[in-house]
């Protein structure tokens, strides 16, 4: 009896002792976050139990669920059902243990990974099996974000330029193997700047995430659209021909650019863009080569005046690199103050007295006798990175000590004329600063005439028109330069606060060979003097042409014919001829 208690006890003590530890083991595996599924080939049918938070990753009492092998299935979205069955099949054929398997959940969408084990008999049949399932939503989310941000663009969709150019690099090798080309068009809003300013830069994004939007359109197997900066697509077409081709995609874009893009604020926005295009293998010999040599002629597409294609060709590319060149070399030049002034005579076409001189910029070439390159080339250069501001203060420097020498050497009446580009003139100290020079030089500011050419006055209409007004304030002249190759409206003529128009050197020449010209310019000076304003002509290379500008009453002309500029000391020989 005593026997038997003690037997009791011990059965008692050793089956809490197992359900202490089996209720540990489920805590744990509660904990886990780890789901098992258990499954028990001894009994028939087998026995399933499930170990693990499964409540909470199914969304309900499982215990409510009678479950066997389909349970696990019957959680699955239906599309990943047959990924799970296959990969539960192979387990059983290959044995032992499988690999991960990543499934969704039906409910709530989880990502599921599951992995399994099974052991089987010496009879290789299975005894027990575990699969057991892990929550990897997170995991998974970041992966997919990651991803996403590796090869899109998170703002409108297309491929970011990392991926882009990846992928661009795979067409232009398949297109090695199969000889044919790849076209990549460089896509670019014109103006985007100005929008930005006047809708703000959220606007401007969602301007920005519509057009990628539509241009995303034109993806397919042999089209790629990326984004390579704020509002620079590319757009690449592998084997281009028919209806796939820059051109047609081209003129796609332009008949949706002739309706509005709409903005979540009912804004409708217009605008234009300017693309370059260029192939490979024509166009570069490497993928970066010819992304680098259509974006070349986007620029050139802009500077044509925007709205517009510009195909590759070797000339804007070799233009492209000298400008590069010269850019260089004149970064060292204003380092080195290596320019000199050229001055060219004016005079009176009545008396054929000397009115003055236009100051000219050179740029000796230190190697050599000539010069590095003519103002025509390099002037423009300088006015579009910047350095037209320090090489202006030079030739503003250097004409001003040139004249007061001459001045107080000669005391010979007369008018100097400095070229003023609109980057000098748009400085907010250009006034203050050319006055100060003046003053320092100790030269009557109506001796100085300062010429301004037509587009740097339309560019900016007010500012400089209330600039030139405070410079004539102060006794300064002000010309039109090169009147007639600009805008050349006649009608804003005269509301200018000038004092002469210098009539371009283009004209000249078929003025005098072609009569209707001729009328045109007979009719500008007309006008210019009925405004009452001087005229010079500009580029006076014959005596014919000469004669025939004295007839039409011109005030002064200036040209090869009476003078070429000249350095310093050449023109100081010239008026010692004028001392009486
Ligand atoms: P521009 O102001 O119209 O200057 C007149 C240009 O015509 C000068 O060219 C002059 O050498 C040239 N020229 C004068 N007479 C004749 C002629 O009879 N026949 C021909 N074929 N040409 C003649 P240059 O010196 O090469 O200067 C070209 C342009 O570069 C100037 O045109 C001006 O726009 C700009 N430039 C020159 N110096 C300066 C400067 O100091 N500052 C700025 N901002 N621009 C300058
Ligand atoms: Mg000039
Ligand atoms: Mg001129």
């Amino acid at each position: 009896m005593e026997d038997l208690k003690y037997q009791i006890d011990l059965l008692t003590a050793l089956n809490e002792r197992l359900l202490n530890s089996e209720k540990m083991y489920r805590h744990i595996a509660e904990c886990s976050g780890t789901l098992f599924m258990y499954f028990d080939y001894r009994t028939s049918p087998a026995k399933v139990d499930l170990v693990g938070p499964w409540d909470d990753m199914v969304g309900e009492k499982i215990a409510n669920h009678p479950y066997d092998e389909s349970y696990m299935l019957n959680l699955l979205l239906d599309e990943d059902q047959d990924k799970f069955r296959i990969h539960m099949l192979e387990l059983e054929r290959e044995g032992l243990e499988t690999d991960t398997v990543d499934v969704r959940s039906r409910n709530k969408r989880y990502w599921l990974s599951c992995f399994a084990n099974v052991t089987y008999d010496d009879d290789k049949r299975p005894i027990e099996k575990i699969i057991s399932i892990k929550d990897i939503t997170r995991i998974k989310m970041n992966s997919e974000e990651l991803e996403y941000l590796a090869f899109y663009d998170s703002l409108t969709g297309v491929y970011n330029r990392n991926y882009f150019v990846r992928k661009f690099r795979d067409m232009c090798e398949l297109a090695d193997s199969e000889k044919v080309s790849v076209e990549i068009m460089f896509v670019d809003i014109d103006d985007f700047k100005k929008i930005n300013d006047s809708i703000g830069l959220l606007f401007g994004d969602e301007l920005v995430q519509e057009f990628g939007q539509y241009l995303k359109g034109f993806n397919s197997d042999d089209v790629l659209v990326g984004r390579f900066g704020s509002d620079v697509f590319v757009i690449a077409i592998f084997n281009p021909c028919g209806q796939r081709s820059s051109d047609v995609i081209y003129h796609k874009i332009l008949e949706r650019l002739r309706h509005p893009f709409m903005l979540t604020n009912k804004t409708e926005i217009m605008f234009t863009v300017s693309c370059g295009v260029a192939e490979y293998p024509d166009a570069g010999r490497t993928a970066l080569e010819v992304i680098k040599n259509a974006e070349i002629v986007l620029y050139k597409a802009k500077e044509k005046g925007k709205n517009g294609i510009q195909y590759f060709e070797l000339d804007i590319l070799n233009k492209f690199i000298r400008n590069i060149s010269i850019e260089k070399q004149l970064k060292e030049a204003i380092e080195t103050e290596s320019f000199q002034l050229y001055y060219q005579p004016q005079y009176n076409a009545e008396d054929g007295k000397l009115r003055g001189a236009e100051a000219l910029l050179r740029w000796p070439d230190p190697d050599g006798e000539g010069f590095i390159t003519s103002p025509g080339e390099f002037i423009p250069i300088a006015e579009k990175n910047g350095a037209i501001i320090p090489i202006g203060s030079y030739v503003i420097k250097e004409a001003l000590r040139t004249f007061s020498d001459w001045r107080n050497k000669y005391h010979i009446p007369m008018i100097l004329s400095i070229n003023i580009s609109a980057l000098q003139l748009e400085r907010e100290n250009f006034v203050e600063s050319i006055s100060n020079a003046i003053n320092i030089n100790g030269i009557s500011p109506e001796s100085i005439e300062l010429e301004i050419t037509e587009s740097a006055i339309i560019n900016n209409f007010e500012d400089v028109i209330d600039k030139i007004k405070t410079l004539r304030g102060l006794g300064m002249r002000v010309s039109l330069d090169d009147f007639g190759t600009g805008y050349s409206s006649l009608s804003y003529l005269k509301q200018l606060p000038i004092d002469t128009i210098k009539i371009d050197r283009s004209f000249i020449e078929t003025a005098v060979k072609d009569d209707s010209s001729g009328i045109i310019y007979e009719s500008v000076i007309e006008l210019s003097k009925k405004l009452g304003f001087e005229t010079v002509a500009e580029g006076v290379e014959t005596k014919e042409q000469f004669n025939y500008l004295r007839e039409k009453n011109i005030d002064i002309v200036q040209g090869f014919l009476l003078g070429r500029p000249v350095g310093k000391v050449e023109f100081e020989k010239l008026l010692i001829r004028q001392i009486p």
